[in-house]
């Protein structure tokens, strides 16, 4: 059986102690995902950002709030998993300075300098060594394109497309692209039945390619 790890949820940056940036992410599809592999009798480790939805209790969640954790969570629970699934929505930038104190509204305009926040799957796909690595992409235009590029940039075996559409929403439209240059499936349905299909096509082309990390 297989140990897969699966990112999930939003994450928040601080601008003060009220104020936060984050994305627009329910973890629907984290769970989803989990339920399909415990499903199938794999171990499921979670890290996620504050979500609403109730993860299934055989999962080992781990709780994070920046991108920052999330990426330090999946840096220790990596090496032990066969595999990552990059369901989250981490911001991708954060305030330059953190105020300890509420900012005062001042009547004009307030300026916040952004920086970026690193990469999650980037980063494991960079010490990927024979572990498989699943992203999602979710863009407005040149959605293929960008989604190809994500795929190499960072290190997937596949890319999940969806649309804006599916922030939130039980239902999704999806289509995969493999790291051998094909477009390996489109579906479209709620996100319990995506799930299901994405954990067929990872038991098919990489559970049964990748010899376990794990005894
Ligand atoms: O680059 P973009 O954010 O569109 O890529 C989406 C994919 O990358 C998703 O799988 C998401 O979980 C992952 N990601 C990440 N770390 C970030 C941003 C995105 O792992 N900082």
């Amino acid at each position: 059986m297989a140990k897969v790890l699966i990112t999930s949820g939003p994450t928040r940056e601080y601008i003060d102690p009220v104020r936060y940036l984050s994305n627009a992410s329910s973890g629907r599809m984290g769970q989803a995902l989990a339920e399909a592999f415990l499903a199938h009798g794999h171990e499921v480790v979670i890290v996620s950002g504050p979500v609403d939805v109730v993860y299934p209790p055989a999962a080992a969640v781990t709780w994070v709030t920046t991108t920052q954790e999330m990426l330090q969570a999946c840096e220790e629970e990596f090496e032990a998993c066969d595999g990552v699934i990059g369901a989250a929505a981490p911001c991708d930038y954060r305030p330059e300075r953190f105020s300890p104190e509420k900012l005062a509204k001042s009547g004009g305009v307030l300026l916040l300098r952004l920086v970026e926040t690193p990469d999650i799957l980037a980063t494991l796909g960079r010490k990927k060594g024979n572990r498989w690595i699943v992203g999602f992409a979710l863009e407005t235009h040149q959605v293929q394109q960008r989604a190809w590029e994500k795929l190499r940039k960072k290190n997937c075996d596949l890319v999940i497309i969806n649309r804006p559409s599916a922030i939130g929403s039980a239902t999704s439209a999806v289509e995969v692209l493999a790291a051998d240059g094909r477009i390996a499936a489109s579906w479209q349905g709620d996100k319990r039945t995506i799930a299901g299909r994405v954990y067929e096509l990872i038991e098919q082309t990489l559970l049964a390619h990748h010899p376990r990390q794990t005894g």
